[in-house]
């Protein structure tokens, strides 16, 4: 078990994930990172071992500035605890966070490197990163669905996409995901408590309903 937080709305993303992921912790975790839009595209800081180690390696590095983005704690099912495994994974257009286990993630990795697509991580995880970018064409909703038809086991899913900088889509089936309903700004998260300081409004999102 481990954690997702989302946020959009009009504060610096990276304190709301980073404080949302530390209300989380008690889940158990080896490794956290996040995934923020910034001007000039999507940035991704990711860390094995503490929260703490992400917040020294984000405080060493320039500010991050954008108020749309999703963080996540691991407990790695699939690849050891390490930088490179750790969440937010990335494909060409799209960016992922995921709590779960895909079950028939070999078989998947074995179409996606047919069509073209290099692994970067020994996750389960990247493969959803990359088969929602195999399917996207322009419609976010529409690479979710046809992804979301191939895809076998457990999911909770923050997802962003380079061409909707101003839009976080999250979808889930077995595993938990609350959206988060604020004033200016709503958030996605695991559980209550990554929200609480912020809102106490939420939504428990449907089996396989894809939010935005
Ligand atoms: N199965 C994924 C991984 O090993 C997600 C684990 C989790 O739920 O944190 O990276």
């Amino acid at each position: 078990m481990c954690g997702i937080v989302g946020y959009i709305g009009r504060k610096a993303a990276a304190d709301v994930l980073l404080s949302g992921l530390e209300k989380l912790e008690y889940r158990g975790y080896d490794s956290a990172g996040i995934a923020v839009i910034e001007n000039d595209g999507i940035r991704i800081a990711k860390s094995e071992g503490r929260l703490q180690n992400l917040r020294d390696k984000i405080s060493n590095d320039t500010p991050f500035t954008g108020s749309c983005g999703i963080g996540h704690i691991r407990w790695a099912t699939h690849g050891m605890p390490s930088d490179r495994n750790s969440h937010p994974h990335h494909s060409r257009k799209v960016t992922v966070v995921h709590n779960g286990i895909i079950e028939n993630y070999i078989e998947l990795k074995n179409f996606l490197i047919e069509k073209g697509y290099a692994f970067l991580s020994e996750t389960d995880t990247e493969t959803v990163a990359h088969l929602i970018d195999y399917f996207y064409n322009g419609d976010p909703f529409e690479a979710i669905k046809l992804a979301l038809e191939m895809l076998k086991g457990s999911y909770a899913l923050g997802i962003l996409f380079n061409d909707s900088p101003e839009t976080i889509y999250a979808v889930r089936k077995d595993s938990p995901l609350i959206i988060g309903i604020g004033e200016d700004e709503n958030f996605i998260a695991s559980d209550v408590p990554a929200i609480l300081k912020y809102t106490d409004r939420y939504y428990l999102l449907e089996e396989k309903e894809i939010a935005l």
